[in-house]
């Protein structure tokens, strides 16, 4: 077990001026780990990142290195590298600050994936509404091809890397790896079955990995500082620093670093505290994809088989808090009107459920609902999960059956009353 609490590692240039631009950033680091990468085999650098045990931080938790190693590399077509920068799950805002404040180090993770997987070309999916985030990693890019650290000939090995940043339009469901690979192919992003993994058949039918922009931006801080320096954070199976977005009724909620392993208590201390008067009464570990869990749960140590031992998911690394004073139902039909408004249409569980959830949600949190109700949304739930197409509908029924688990009787207490016993929603009469 290595130590736990604040830390900082990927977030080490968030406070220095400049560190934006490439020449303060070289001098601070910047550009090392490409440096040894290119004194590597690519088998070594994917060896590196597979001993640091760095786990996808996008949600799913897939060990890094070991997607690279099923890259396939035998196939004769072209193999690309993809970074997921559609961060779009609800209370997650890691990705873009990283990109801001520092996008040089998603650009150097980039190079040194193009190198370990002998890839020439990588993208990086932006989400649409990331206006600044986009300039900053233009700007970077552009800064990198003049130092030589892309292009036909990187700093004379005469290897070669290019990068172009490609933005979507706004759409969640574009966070979904296949369904990223279609728009950046120009067509409507909707999920592709899978297997075949993006790994044999990705972009454009060739190898391809996709990785969230933390994981990528790991990689040359590895590099730079040894798996020892990495692995001294976190647990045997959850090694590693994480960026931690810490959101709701806190006195200082935002963005944080922590080593894996560190409770979640002890987080919500570190944001100062909840806000005055307030009592913790439940928390979403990993985004609103992931199952809420009570209060009583809040001295979980934040590692992927802790939480998922008590009930939940990692997911993101956003941990979202709410107290005594927040309606359950209401954030849960908050959750749910957003699945609903993203669903991609696909697959008939998640689109219809989707609607469905919304619709008895609403009416029971308007004070309009029947004790079957409570019935009915699990049913709707357990057509859902295990039966859509993609993750989105699995994840839509993830707060609704957590929040039944663990607050039924508020449930029932708004059906009983008519009326939100938290006054969060007026009662209405259709
Ligand atoms: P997944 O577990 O199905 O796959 C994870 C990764 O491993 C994928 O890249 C997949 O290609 C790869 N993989 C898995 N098995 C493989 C195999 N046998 N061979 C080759 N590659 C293999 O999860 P997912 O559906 O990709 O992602 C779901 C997660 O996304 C959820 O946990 C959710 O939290 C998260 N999410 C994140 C955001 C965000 O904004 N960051 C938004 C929505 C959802
Ligand atoms: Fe589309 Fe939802 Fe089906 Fe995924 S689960 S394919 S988002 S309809």
């Amino acid at each position: 077990m290595g130590t736990t609490g604040p830390c900082v590692a990927l977030s080490e240039r968030y406070a220095i001026e400049g560190a934006d631009g490439i020449d303060v950033y070289e001098q601070h680091g910047g550009y090392v780990g490409l440096r040894k990468a290119l004194e590597m085999q690519p088998s070594e650098i994917i060896d590196v990142v597979k001993e640091a045990g760095v786990r996808g931080r996008g949600g799913a938790g897939f060990p890094t290195g070991m997607k690279w190693s099923f890259v396939a590399q035998d196939t004769g077509k072209p193999v690309y590298i993809v970074c997921n920068a559609d961060e779009g799950e609800p209370g997650t805002f890691k990705d873009r600050e990283l990109m801001e404040r520092d996008p040089h180090q998603l650009v150097e993770g980039m190079v040194v994936g193009g190198l370990a997987l002998n890839s020439v070309q990588g993208y990086i999916y932006l989400r649409g509404e990331f206006a600044h985030a986009g300039r900053q990693l233009t700007r970077a890019i552009r800064e990198a091809y003049a130092k030589g650290y892309l292009g036909a000939d990187i700093l004379g090995s005469g290897k070669r890397f290019d990068l172009t940043v490609h933005r979507g339009a706004g759409a969640y469901i574009c966070g979904e790896e296949t369904a990223l690979l279609d728009s950046l192919e120009g067509r409507r992003g909707q999920p592709r079955l899978r297997p075949p993994f993006p790994a044999t058949h990705g972009l454009y039918g060739c190898p391809t990995t996709v990785n969230n922009v933390e994981s990528i931006s790991s990689v040359p801080f590895i590099l730079r500082h040894g798996v020892d320096w990495y692995r001294q954070w976190g647990t045997e199976k959850s090694p590693g620093p994480k960026l931690m977005c810490i959101s709701g009724e806190l006195q200082r909620p935002g963005n944080y670093e922590f080593a894996l392993g560190t409770p979640v208590s002890e987080m919500i201390d570190a944001c100062g505290g909840m806000l005055e008067g307030r009592a913790l009464k439940f928390f979403c570990p990993g985004g609103s994809s992931t199952p809420l869990l009570p209060a009583s749960k809040a001295d979980v140590a934040y590692t992927y088989e802790d939480i998922m031992e008590a009930g939940s998911m990692l997911g993101t690394g956003a941990l979202m808090i709410y107290s005594d004073q927040t309606c359950v139902v209401d954030t849960v039909l908050r959750f749910t009107e957003f699945y609903e408004h993203e669903s991609c249409g696909k697959c008939t569980p998640c689109r219809e459920g989707g609607y469905w959830l919304s619709q008895v949600l609403r009416r029971i949190e308007t004070g309009n609902g029947r004790m079957e109700d409570l019935d009915l949304l699990q049913d709707i739930c357990d057509n859902i999960l295990g039966r859509s197409f993609c993750a989105l509908g699995d994840g839509m029924t993830s707060s609704i059956t957590s929040g039944l688990e663990y607050f039924r009787d508020e449930f029932e207490a708004h059906i009983r009353e008519a009326r939100c016993p938290l006054g969060t929603t007026e009662p209405r009469r259709d």
